[in-house]
């Protein structure tokens, strides 16, 4: 039998943020994925501190942004790729009621380090907007499949990942620790992501509503080439339009609770090519398209902690819309509760499912 701190279900961003945050503390552990199903690796990858549709702050917003800023650019250098990129995000105004909505908005506390108090001409002939952009500050992208691979890539040479899927039914939970086939570990944590209804371990259903505890939410892009367009921020308006390298651009996302598959369809693709004629003038050809499901929560918190049964289980899901730019910051309020016993917020507590 092989002696170790940690078993990680699910290496989403969920899992590596808390790899991270073991390996930085000297704890053993060993990580179980296929990538079956990953929203991590689908995801736009952007961090923006401001939901851009009604101009206010994202939950924990200086705090999330501040930390995922340092944490992907950690993670570029210690893996030795670039992953991470600083880029401004233009929100295209629709009316002149919008700016002043912007220029409103800019001068209340929590959003003044976010929101440029000003309205920018739009000076590229390919995309429609006569009223101009507002300019986010801190704002970023991840390469959501350069971070995945190039992390498994290193848990494979430390001999720290088994690509294969975890099987319930042969863990054994004992008072200090848990069995996993020849595996020994003193706690487990699972971040499956949407995949978390699969979990025997974690609480399905409220018990007064009997809803889903983890709802998910299946997001769709498409990957556009356009050479004539030459946009080199990331623009939002009914969409967001992402420049990723050379002419391609990311452009998304739908929502739909009802398709619980991974498979990319051509309503959304419509969808989409029909909102983005509205954005720009120029030609564009679609080269892609990617699905995924979000780990969505009715009160668009997180489930962090253990439940009242063990302390040797953990959980780190629902990660939501914002797990990119969220996870960094509760990997590791969620390590510092289970090692140092500093209390969970009761908001992204598990523990408050009990009361619904
Ligand atoms: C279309 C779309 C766009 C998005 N855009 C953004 C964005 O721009 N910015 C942002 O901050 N967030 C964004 N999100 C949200 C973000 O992607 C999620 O919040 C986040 O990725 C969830 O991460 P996770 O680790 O919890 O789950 P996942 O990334 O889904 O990872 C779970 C992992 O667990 C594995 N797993 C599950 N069960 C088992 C098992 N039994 N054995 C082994 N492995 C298992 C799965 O294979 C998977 O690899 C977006 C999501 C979608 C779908």
């Amino acid at each position: 039998m092989k002696e170790i701190d940690y078993i990680v279900v699910g290496l989403g961003i969920a899992g590596i943020t808390f790899c991270e945050v073991l390996e930085k503390n000297n704890k053993t552990f060993v990580v179980y994925d296929t990538g079956n199903v990953s929203s991590t690796k689908v995801s736009a990858g952007v961090i923006n501190p401001v939901v851009l549709k009604r101009f206010t702050p994202v939950w924990n917003a200086k705090e999330h942004v501040e930390t995922s800023f340092d944490f992907y650019e950690k993670l570029a250098i210690k893996l030795g790729i670039p992953l991470f990129e600083k880029m401004p995000m233009l929100r295209i105004f629709k009316s002149i009621e919008e700016q002043n909505n912007w220029m409103v908005a800019s001068d209340k506390k929590e959003l003044e380090t976010f929101l440029k108090p000003k309205v920018i001409k739009n000076e590229n002939p390919n995309i429609n907007a006569p009223f101009g952009f507002g300019e986010v500050n801190n704002t970023g992208k991840v390469d959501p499949i350069v971070l995945i691979e190039s992390y498994k890539n290193y848990l494979l040479k430390n001999n720290q990942l088994k690509n294969e899927d975890f099987e319930y039914h042969n863990l054994q939970v004992n008072i200090d620790k848990v069995l996993y086939k020849d595996i020994i570990a003193k706690k487990i944590i699972f971040c499956e992501g949407a995949s978390a209804k699969n979990n025997p371990f974690f609480p399905n259903k409220t018990k007064i509503s009997n809803e889903p505890l983890v709802i998910p939410n299946k997001g769709e892009y498409i990957i556009i080439n356009s050479p004539e367009l030459k946009l080199h921020s990331m623009i939002k308006t009914s969409l967001f339009v992402i420049p990723l390298s050379a002419d391609l651009y990311k452009v998304g996302a739908t929502y739909d609770r009802e398709d619980h598959t991974v498979k990319t369809t051509q309503n959304a693709k419509e969808e989409m090519i029909n909102k983005l004629k509205n954005i720009i003038n120029c030609n564009f050809e679609v080269v892609g398209q990617v699905a995924g499901i979000r780990p969505t929560t009715r009160d668009r918190r997180p489930f962090l902690g253990t439940l009242l049964d063990c302390r040797n289980k953990v959980f780190f899901n629902g990660l939501g819309t914002r797990g990119i730019t969220s996870a960094p910051s509760l990997a590791a309020s969620l390590y510092n509760y289970i090692e140092n016993g500093l209390e969970l917020p009761k908001e992204m507590n598990i523990k408050r499912y009990y009361k619904w």
